[in-house]
């Protein structure tokens, strides 16, 4: 039987790698330009980390967790997400002692068991950004800008960027029994999951994705309108910096985040052109989770993309040509004798910076030349009996089909002259 990759699954190819290559270096280049540093954690935590730290009733820790017993019955889970470890990071490390705010970037894989289609798979990838420390409301709209920096340097300008605040626990206690007070007698017409929501977390039947349940709920009061001082206060700083800052936003009531430890601030980036799957990424602030996890009452705020949306989104928008890399020279041995000279030229190059390459199919000189012609190599460097006895190498420029004798100092500083001008 054939092995294929597992349902939900994907493999990237080289082709395809360029592209993540592209977007993961936009991402890198434009945290640390915000003062973010990357952190790394383990593929795989305790599972009490993402029941805590996510919250039994979501779905993600209800339904969607790769959890699994290792040889020593400890349960163990595939990171859902990267908020949660990092949190564990800056208790478990102490970092909360030090100079805050702590100000990390991550990227990598993230699993879980959802049901695959275009844009949601079970193995994806997120990069996401995490600063501990500070509830300045100023310190959310730096995250929001970061995001949308992300967003205008990928050249993806037609996103939405919907805002809300969901409250601190005071106002957001005494909103749901509000909202519950007005659901429950629109209960029966809910779908089976919101019947459920209800119970655990009434707020989320605002962000379900059916749209006979908003119909049932139309007119329900908004957590904005139940808002305490402090947290109207707080997410009006937040839309103040971000219009100055020439950020447009929409104020969306719907937005609730599935999370059970999000505070105040709490938004959503979407790209409405690239289908269903139209959130590409989405954060908020989590005042409640470090001390939820056992550590020191300390606030946070931050973010994650799916890489797998952001790459949809410029391939289907058409935002980007990608170029593969290609090489600079290609060694061309015309005789088996002269293996050796080929092999110690090619390290020679690749040491100068050279991006070069050789055949080891046993080729004809012939066959040779038609492969580097394929690999779209600059040059050619032929390294036959005349070049071996005399001391020299031939150079072939493929482009203007030009040819030269050279000493090899002067043909690596050639070859370098036309790279470095590229
Ligand atoms: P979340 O951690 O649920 O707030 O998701 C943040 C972002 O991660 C989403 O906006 C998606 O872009 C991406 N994402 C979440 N789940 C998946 C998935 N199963 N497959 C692909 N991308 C996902």
């Amino acid at each position: 039987m054939q092995v294929k990759a597992p349902r939900g699954t994907y493999d990237i190819l080289p082709n395809d790698s360029v592209k993540w290559q592209y977007i993961e270096k936009i991402m890198k280049d434009s945290a640390e330009s915000f003062g973010f540093r990357e952190i790394r954690t383990p593929l795989f935590e305790h599972t009490e980390l993402f029941q805590r730290g996510v919250g039994q009733g979501t779905d993600i820790v209800s339904k969607e967790m790769y959890t699994f017993n290792d040889r020593s019955q400890r349960s163990l889970t595939l990171r859902p997400e990267g908020t949660a470890p990092c949190a564990r990071v800056l208790i478990e490390h102490g970092v909360f002692s030090g100079v805050m705010p702590v100000k990390w970037y991550y990227q990598g894989p993230m699993f879980r068991y959802d049901r695959p289609q275009t844009g949601r798979y079970r193995q994806f990838h997120q990069f996401g950004v995490e600063a501990f420390g500070s509830n300045n409301p100023y310190l959310d709209a730096e995250v929001i800008i970061l995001l949308v920096e992300i967003f205008s340097r990928l050249g993806l300008s037609d996103y939405e960027l919907h805002l809300n605040s969901v409250g601190c626990s005071v106002c957001r206690d005494a909103y749901r029994q509000k909202l519950l007070h007005y659901i429950a007698p629109l209960k029966e017409r809910l779908c089976q999951d919101c019947r459920q929501r209800y119970f655990q977390n009434p707020l989320r039947v605002l962000d379900c994705k059916i749209e006979a349940c908003h119909q049932a709920i139309v007119g329900y009061p908004t957590i904005y309108d139940s808002l305490c001082p402090y947290c109207q206060e707080h997410y009006s700083r937040v839309k103040v910096a971000l219009e100055d800052n020439g950020i447009s936003y929409i104020h969306d009531n719907n937005l609730v985040r599935g999370l059970d430890y999000y505070s105040n601030t709490a938004f959503e980036i979407h790209l409405p052109g690239i289908g269903a799957q139209s959130a590409v990424g989405g954060g908020g602030r989590y005042d409640g989770l470090v001390k939820a996890l056992g550590g020191p009452d300390i606030p946070g705020i931050g973010f994650a993309l799916g890489m797998e949306r952001l790459l949809l989104a410029l391939d289907r928008l058409g935002k980007r040509e990608f170029s593969q890399p290609s090489l600079d020279a290609f060694v061309v041995v015309m005789n088996d004798s002269y293996e050796m000279q080929g092999l110690q030229l090619l390290n020679e190059l690749r040491r100068k910076g050279i991006r070069a390459d050789k055949d080891y199919g046993g080729r004809s000189g012939k066959a040779q030349m038609k492969y580097a012609g394929k690999t779209a190599a600059r040059f050619v460097v032929l390294v036959g009996e005349e070049e071996v006895e005399k001391g020299f190498w031939t150079l072939r420029d493929m482009q203007n089909k030009e040819q030269f004798q050279l000493g090899q100092e002067e043909l690596i500083s050639s070859i370098r002259c036309v790279i470095e001008a590229k």
